[in-house]
């Protein structure tokens, strides 16, 4: 039922109503797409901080300095670390003796993978949208589909923009009481613009491939989909690339502004930034997202947790959950479909874990997994940040498959519904955690409904129900490939039990 793939060819496409951001390039501007135009940053007012590289020698402990620090680093190479800095900042590290530049800023139009450039220019549709434009968009689409989507803000910006999150999920009487939440969460760096087009893009997908396409209805009415196409909309400065910039309004990168349980954090809203708290409150508020997908730019790869080292601020080449296993392959759920992702030359199969490239600390993706028992990945969509239209529409082509491949991994592993089973069968809430693995996933106390990402299987499965401390185990529990069949874990009697059900 999931043989069929998405049409790659754009000829193909489903969709055909970005009317607001259609790009068509004049026949005489052509020739200036063939090459990238780039000049080299340096800070202003409106982007205080922008990208530098600082040399790094032989034997130093540079980067163990820059980060226990917490310097914003977004790369490290053997010969230099990239970093983004203030003006002060940069005079601060060329007087401690460092060799720092500014790096320049490309725009690039296009990268010879998908067809001839030629053909490519002259098709592209993709450009950034306004904040304008993409809230008209998507308001236009709760008119256009009001069964299947509904938007809302979950809280505004630094300077009061609506941070928008947009629910796809097919009616009520169609597919099952329960369905887990997926989320999607685009430009969280300001600078890093191509997720947002991205984000829009799978939306219209979801909603006009429903009724449409089978594998796209049957992934909507099971699933819970959650999109936010701008997580940082004052950063992304309505998609115009001189004024965008990394941080949000206040110069706080907010993927170094979550909880840290390296550092020993509390999982607290207080004193965090509203882009921050907006995304703290929401996933609190669902009582389970169950994956996410955090959309960046900058480079090529797809980061799966740990980011952060045992030991706060520290660089430890390598931080690996009890999960490992399952992380590398959720994360080559999204690489597998994408041709540049897995033939990449630097990173295997185009994956890494977050701390084997490099740490850092209060990201989304680390606060996600270790507080909520989210399995979130960090998506780098390109080296480039900010592409040009012909390369941003390669960039939406060659991800399509992925964002759906990555939320039907929503559906394997342990699904299942808890009940208590004494006469009444009434839904419970609990908690349920795996042996030998690390992250626990709660019930919905409405359904009784869980789902926990596993690979394939047999388990010891533990279920506290939230009000006891008692403990419920089921053994050899066997998790199959493909869609999970959901199972009935009933609940007998008090006090530690062991207990298989056949079911
Ligand atoms: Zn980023």
């Amino acid at each position: 039922m999931f043989a069929r793939r998405l049409p790659i060819d754009p000829r193909n496409r489903v969709h055909s109503r970005f009317r607001g951001f259609i790009f068509s390039v004049p026949v005489l501007l052509a020739a200036s797409f063939l090459t990238p135009s780039s000049t080299i940053a340096q800070p202003t007012e409106q982007r205080p901080s922008v990208a530098a590289a600082v040399d790094r020698q032989q034997g130093d402990n540079l980067l163990e300095q820059l980060t226990k620090e917490r310097w914003d680093i977004t790369d490290v190479f053997d010969e230099e670390i990239h970093l983004y800095l203030s003006q002060e900042e940069f005079d601060r590290l060329g007087e401690m003796g460092h060799s720092v530049r500014w790096l320049e800023d490309h725009t690039v139009e296009w990268v010879e993978w998908l067809e001839k450039p030629d053909a490519l220019r002259e098709k592209s549709q993709f450009s950034y949208p306004t904040f304008q434009e993409m809230t008209d968009q998507l308001n236009d689409w709760v008119d256009e589909f009001p069964g299947l989507i509904q938007v809302e803000s979950v809280g505004q910006s630094v300077q009061g923009r609506e941070l928008w999150f947009a629910r796809i999920t097919g009616p009520d009487n169609e597919g099952p009481d329960f369905r887990p939440v997926v989320s999607h969460v685009a430009t969280m760096h300001g600078d890093e613009m191509a997720g947002t087009p991205l984000a829009m893009d799978f939306i219209e997908r979801l909603l006009a491939g429903y009724g449409e396409d089978e594998e796209i209805t049957w992934l909507v009415n099971n699933t819970e989909i959650w999109v936010m196409p701008l997580m940082n909309p004052d950063g992304y400065a309505d998609g115009i690339a001189p004024n965008s910039r990394r941080s949000n309004a206040n110069n706080i990168d907010l993927n170094r502004n979550f909880p840290s349980w390296a550092c020993g954090d509390q999982d607290t809203t207080s004193g965090r930034q509203p882009e921050t708290v907006a995304i703290m409150e929401w996933s609190a508020a669902r009582n389970q997202v169950v994956l996410q997908a955090n959309y960046h730019g900058g480079a090529l790869v797809i980061n799966y947790p740990l980011d952060e080292c045992a030991t706060c601020n520290t660089q430890c080449g390598g931080s690996y959950s009890a999960d490992e296993p399952l992380l590398r392959e959720i994360a080559l759920a999204w690489a597998r479909p994408n041709q540049r992702l897995s033939n990449s030359t630097r990173f295997t199969d185009g994956v890494t874990n977050g701390a084997e490239w490099y740490s850092i600390y209060g990201s989304m993706q680390d606060w996600h997994f270790r507080f909520r028992g989210t399995v979130e990945v960090t998506v780098e969509l390109d080296n480039n940040k900010i592409p040009g239209s012909t390369l941003l529409e390669q960039i939406v082509l060659e991800n399509r498959q992925s964002t759906i491949d990555y939320t039907m991994w929503g559906h394997q592993g342990l699904r299942g519904y808890v009940i208590n089973n004494h006469g009444d069968g009434v839904p419970v809430a609990a908690t349920v955690s795996v042996e030998g693995t690390e992250f626990n996933v709660r019930t919905d106390p409405v359904t009784g409904g869980f789902h926990r990402p596993l690979l394939p299987g047999t388990y010891s499965v533990m279920i506290q129900p939230e009000d006891t401390d008692d403990v419920y185990t089921f053994r050899n529990v066997v998790v199959n490939e493909g869609i999970a069949t959901p199972r009935t874990f009933a609940l007998h009697g008090t006090g530690y039990l062991d207990v298989w059900m056949i079911y």
